[in-house]
């Protein structure tokens, strides 16, 4: 196999190695991304639950307000019966004085049940509202999870394809070669063997010597860019 036929298979192995990385790379992300997905959905649901138990509180101290009023109409009634069978003023004052503050409590209650219910129906709304952006929100989500997963599911297909493809040129490139090549990927992370076009290295952008760009051209023997290191080949067009 002659100089230009390895490195057609090196160029080759290194284009399965470069579509292998971003598939890869695609798919670490995907973990991340659904969690992502997930802890988006988790947090408007929290706000939603956030929302209910506020609502379970106004509910409570209405209740409360509630049963404060009627306790005190209850004693108000009780005190106006007694107001009838009192002997003295300052009985019958007390008495007054009394109802007179079972009343002021009572309307105290009733302005806070008005506000409460006020509040409670505007708590109520604002669930309904975040419910139903929740389920909006919840498909967009769904779908979007679906499709990140069918993408994984066609590059990890793509991986497996691409690992038999790599098995099968890489037995094709002599071994000490491989070697050489892997060394060189390692030591420029990732880009082992570049093009040369008009003398300058692309892996790199610098111009090569005249002299080495003239050997470059006779595709007689392996070459390597003085500046990078990394395997080169002449591109002619
Ligand atoms: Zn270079």
């Amino acid at each position: 196999m002659n100089i230009k036929e390895q490195i057609d298979i090196l160029v080759k192995l290194q284009k399965i190695e470069i579509e292998a990385e971003d598939i890869k790379s695609k798919l670490s992300n995907v973990a991340k991304k659904i969690d992502s997905f997930d802890a988006k959905l988790k947090e408007f649901e929290q706000s939603i639950i956030d929302e209910k138990s506020l609502l379970n509180d106004l509910s409570k101290k209405y209740r409360s307000y509630d049963s404060d009023a009627q306790t005190s109409l209850a004693l108000v009634k009780k005190s106006q019966e007694k107001l009838r069978a009192v002997k003295t003023n300052r009985e019958y004052q007390s008495l007054l004085k009394e109802i007179e503050e079972l009343n002021a409590k009572n309307s105290r209650a009733e302005d806070e049940m008005l506000l409460g219910l006020d509040r409670i129906d505007e708590t109520e709304k604002g669930i309904s509202v975040k419910q139903g952006e929740y389920s909006k929100l919840e498909q967009v989500i769904n779908s979007d999870k679906e499709a990140i997963i069918r993408e994984a599911e066609l590059g990890e297909k793509r991986l497996a394809k691409l690992e038999v493809e790599w098995n099968e040129v890489s037995s094709k490139v002599k071994p000490e070669l491989l070697k050489k090549y892997i060394m060189v990927k390692q030591q420029t992370m990732g880009i082992a063997i570049t093009s040369v076009k008009g003398a300058v290295c692309s892996g790199c952008n610098m111009n090569l010597p005249p002299q080495m760009y003239n050997e470059l051209q006779r595709c007689d023997s392996l070459k390597f860019c003085p500046n990078c290191q990394r395997i080169i080949y002449w591109d002619k067009s």
